[in-house]
């Protein structure tokens, strides 16, 4: 079983020819609400791949809050431990322009009022076999879900990229970071360097390279590289996070590294050949056919 602790945000997509400058308006060619958040993400692909999830988090009390807990739901995610609290939700304001450039205005709303688990959810997170965090929660929510983690393993994307405090990376089993999340940690480009660095400071590290796959190191063991697969990617919109919630999946699994890391691969090769996060991500039959 995994948890998730984390963010549930609405992406509100507007898709326009030319982004307005400050003081224009435009009109658009398209519009969609998108339920996404990094943590929501997670919890989804997790479940789509096979696991029981439990979803820790909060939306507000407006239209999108019901719209996001239906959709976990949907998806298979526990989201009794789901808190539903009076304000706005977690929103992403995210204009495309015709070229698939993008402009990204994220309100945390219900997000930004957790400063950590209460009791019983912390409880329930250390029930389970390993627990997701990103940074899209306060920081002091985010150390604190890490360090009363009890028996789950913690795994950080640590992304959005943020200085990360010495008491969350010493309570984190395995980090993945994209390879610019990990340059800015470790000021290190090479991904091999960055890696090393890594693991001076967390036991287990995966950095993903988006086309060009994924690099994996333990503590004391030969790092291990494993290629992307070849597909024809149209939207790579929260691959690193069906990679990861694909990965946690394999391990609780108890999946050997190099064949979680190519599970993980899969699931996210299969992500960006569909549009949109939680709407792309692939279920266990698809990886597993993918993979036969
Ligand atoms: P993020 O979305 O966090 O930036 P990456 O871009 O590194 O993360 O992608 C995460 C994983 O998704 C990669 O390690 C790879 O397995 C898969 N992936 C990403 N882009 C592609 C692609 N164009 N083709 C195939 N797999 C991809």
């Amino acid at each position: 079983m995994i948890s998730v602790f984390g963010s549930a945000n609405m992406d509100l997509v507007a898709y326009v020819d030319k982004a307005p400058a400050l003081g224009e308006t435009v009109t658009g060619r398209a519009f969609r609400t998108i339920p996404g958040g990094k943590g929501a993400n997670q919890a989804i692909a997790a479940a789509r791949a096979g696991a029981e999830v439990i979803f820790v988090g909060a939306v507000g009390d407006d239209a999108f809050g019901p719209a996001m807990r239906a959709t976990l739901e949907e998806a298979g995610v526990d989201v009794s431990h789901l808190r539903a609290i009076p304000g706005p939700s977690g929103i992403a304001h995210i204009v495309v322009d015709d070229r698939g450039g993008n402009s990204i205005i994220v309100v945390p709303g219900a997000n930004g009022t957790i400063e950590g688990p209460t009791e019983a959810e912390a409880a329930a997170i250390g029930r389970t076999d390993a627990v997701l965090l990103q940074l899209e929660l306060p920081m002091e929510a985010v150390v604190a879900a890490a360090v009363s983690a009890g028996g789950a393993e913690v795994v950080l994307t640590p992304a959005p990229a943020r200085p990360l405090p010495a008491e969350l990376l010493d309570a984190v089993d395995l980090i993945v970071p994209n390879e610019h999340e990990a340059a800015a940690i470790t000021g290190r480009r090479d991904p091999a360097e960055a890696l090393a660095a890594l693991l001076e400071r967390v036991p287990e590290a995966v950095i993903t390279l988006g086309a060009e796959g994924a690099l994996y190191g333990a503590r004391g063991a030969e790092p291990v590289r494993v290629p992307a697969f070849a597909v024809e990617a149209v939207d790579t919109t929260a691959a690193g996070d069906t990679f990861v919630g694909a990965l946690a999946v394999a391990r609780g699994e108890g999946r050997p590294p190099a064949e979680a890391l190519r599970f993980a691969s899969a699931a996210a090769a299969l992500s960006v050949q569909r549009e949109g996060a939680s709407t792309s991500m692939p279920a266990r039959e698809s990886i597993d056919a993918f993979l036969a």
